[in-house]
């Protein structure tokens, strides 16, 4: 069965903003979805009614066949734990080293007992170094954050995302704020992830070229509603 089942998924924000207007598709395990649409048709929205954070008004988010819209506060953890993050603004702790940046992924959302008291396991670490050497920043282990080029923090942001283990990891707009060069190594990541590790991958862009270069199918989102889902080579070379 599907991973991910989205189902007549509406949001309309207290605010009166309506974001997404019935939006349905379903993700199989392994796939590389990039998720394209100018700004504000709704794809930020999207993800973190996925990721529970922000509450759908209507329909159903399934992840591995459990409704998230009816789950429990326990079950969301657990679902948060299994869904990795990664943000256009990379949301790393900027005063902390990259190497604890990555354990508080470990930790799946900050646990802010054991966190905040710093309490990792040597095989924690251990993992965690591992996770940035191959993202080749074991230059980096112990600088703080704020220190790094923005394509290094969103390396560390992806680590961060591997360091728990994740089913499923959701980008938004993961390389907006970085030049092209910086971008095609974030994909390239993200798409080793994808097929090395086997983590499903649903990505939000606005780049049409970048979506059709790396993704196994491409959902565009126009106006809160799915105007396409389909292979890249689908997509018309029409505007
Ligand atoms: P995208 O990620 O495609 O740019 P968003 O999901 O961020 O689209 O936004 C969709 C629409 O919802 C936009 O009109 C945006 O202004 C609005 N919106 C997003 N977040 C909020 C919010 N917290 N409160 C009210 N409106 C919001
Ligand atoms: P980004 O481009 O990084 O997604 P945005 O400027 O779209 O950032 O949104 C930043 C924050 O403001 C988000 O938490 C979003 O939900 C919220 N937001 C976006 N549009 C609106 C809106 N029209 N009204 C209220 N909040 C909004």
């Amino acid at each position: 069965s599907a991973l991910l089942e989205i189902r007549n998924l509406k949001k309309t924000y207290t605010d009166g903003t309506t974001a997404l207007q019935g939006v349905d598709f379903k993700v199989n395990r392994g796939e590389f979805v990039v998720i394209i649409g100018s700004s504000g048709a709704g794809k930020s929205t999207l993800l973190r009614c996925i990721n529970q954070l922000v509450q759908p008004s209507e329909g159903a988010v399934l992840f591995n066949n459990v409704d998230t819209t009816k789950a429990s506060s326990s079950q969301v953890r657990k679902l948060r734990r299994e869904v990795g993050m990664i943000f256009q603004s990379f949301n790393l702790i900027e005063r902390v080293s990259v190497l604890r940046n990555v354990l508080n992924g470990r930790l799946g959302y900050m646990n802010p007992i054991t966190g905040t008291l710093g309490l990792f396991s040597k095989r924690d670490v251990a993992e965690a170094k591992k996770i940035l050497l191959r993202l080749g920043l074991n230059q980096q282990i112990y600088k703080r954050a704020d220190e790094l080029s923005g394509g290094q923090q969103q390396r560390v942001g992806i680590a961060r995302a591997l360091s728990q283990q994740p089913m499923l990891i959701l980008a938004d707009e993961p390389i907006a704020s970085l030049d092209p060069l910086t971008s095609e190594s974030i994909m390239n990541h993200l798409h080793s992830i994808c097929r090395e590790d086997g983590i499903t991958c649903i990505v939000n862009l606005h780049q049409v070229d970048v979506a059709k270069k790396y993704a196994t199918r491409i959902i565009g989102i126009h106006k809160g509603t799915v105007a396409f889902d389909g292979r890249p080579d689908e997509l018309s070379e029409e505007i």
